[in-house]
């Protein structure tokens, strides 16, 4: 371990580490080609690397960049795990999904190439798309038609007035619960399965078949105090939260409101749940924080702005990409390193509850 870690500097750079670290520990990788290319060309893929025996019947799968640019944290935290030798007792292997969204992550977005946000697009589609009454009232203000000074102090003013109505948790909850009547917008779960999320699917139900049990770790960035990587469980059932309780003992729950983040609509958690047929799967998020929530709600909208008004290799996308890598993944090692820190604590943790 190097006195200190950098984020990578771009989707290549990250990928040429992660593959570089797995060959260099012998894992099983295998590659899942995205469709289309980064903004210099380059070409994107799922990669993942398989450590352990093929027929471990413990199996801890620890997914990046399921909302792109949060990737560089946890492109990170997968390689250096790596680098550090990648050791997994017998009866675990160790399955690491790098950048399962690198669209995302190459073009510096939280979304995939249909602006759609993952974690909100493992819905069950033929049941009917969910409502958000409160996004419909704020999309237009949400994302404007342009992003100049005058027009994000007039739309701020719009989502303080929804705030002072209904509460800052009733103004998150409207804005990223997730929406799906407004393909430009914020926080949107599209119309059918995206890319990312088949391959998901395919990766689940191939690597973990043979497992009787499971641990699932998604790395995320972008919510709570700088540095903090706050655990958010995904298990309602008893069993699952006994188990939560039993791995990592503090953890926290969208839905009972005790979480950084909304209880969202259609994550990769709930949908590796379903997918996989082991007997017990126990899912976390991490969730890492970087700066205040109006910067990073201010970069998102930025960005949606960007993508459905202007133009993304155009002189506007400079500043609305630093803002948003600023917000998602921040070039600072002492952040990096509580990344890190705090990775290695959880990883323990789930590894000593799957094999206990
Ligand atoms: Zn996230």
């Amino acid at each position: 371990m190097p006195d200190e870690i950098r984020l990578a500097p771009d989707y290549t750079e990250a990928r040429g580490r992660f593959l570089d670290a797995a060959h260099a520990v012998g894992a099983r990788l295998e590659r899942y080609d995205h469709p289309l290319t980064g903004p210099a060309g380059e070409a994107l893929a799922t990669d993942v690397a398989f450590v352990g025996a093929p027929d471990a019947p413990t199996r801890l799968l620890i997914i990046s960049g399921t909302h792109g640019v949060e990737g560089f944290a946890g492109s990170l935290c997968q390689t250096e795990w790596l680098r550090a030798g990648a050791s997994v007792p017998d009866d675990l292997a160790v399955v690491l999904v790098h950048a399962i969204n690198p669209y995302g992550f190459a073009w510096i977005r939280r979304v995939n190439e249909d602006n759609v946000d993952l974690n909100r697009n493992c819905i069950d589609f033929r049941a009917g798309l969910p409502e958000n009454a409160g996004y419909d009232q704020l999309a237009d203000a949400l994302v404007p038609p342009s992003w100049d000074e005058e027009t994000q102090q007039s739309t701020a003013g719009v989502l303080l007035d929804f705030a002072s109505e209904h509460g800052f948790d009733g103004l998150q909850d409207a804005v990223s619960k997730g929406q799906y009547r407004h393909p430009t917008g914020v926080f949107y779960g599209g119309n059918r399965p995206v890319w990312s999320q088949r391959t998901l699917e395919q990766i689940g139900r191939s690597e973990l078949v043979a497992a009787s049990r499971t641990g699932i770790i998604d790395l995320h960035t972008g919510l709570g105090p700088f540095g903090v990587g706050e655990l958010i469980g995904s298990h309602p059932a008893p069993e699952g939260r006994q188990r939560l309780g039993d791995w990592f003992g503090e953890y926290t729950m969208p839905s009972e409101g005790t979480s950084v983040s909304a209880d969202v609509s259609g994550d990769v958690l709930d949908a590796l749940d379903e997918w996989v047929e082991s007997p017990e799967i126990t899912g976390v998020a991490i969730e890492w924080g970087t700066v205040d929530i109006i910067e990073v709600s201010n970069a998102l909208r930025g960005d949606a702005w960007l993508h459905a008004h202007a133009d993304p290799r155009g002189p506007e996308a400079g500043p609305v990409k630093d803002a948003l890598r600023a917000a998602f993944a921040p070039d600072d090692p002492q952040w990096a390193r509580m990344v890190w820190d705090r990775f290695t604590e959880v990883t323990a943790a789930a590894t000593d509850g799957l094999l206990s």
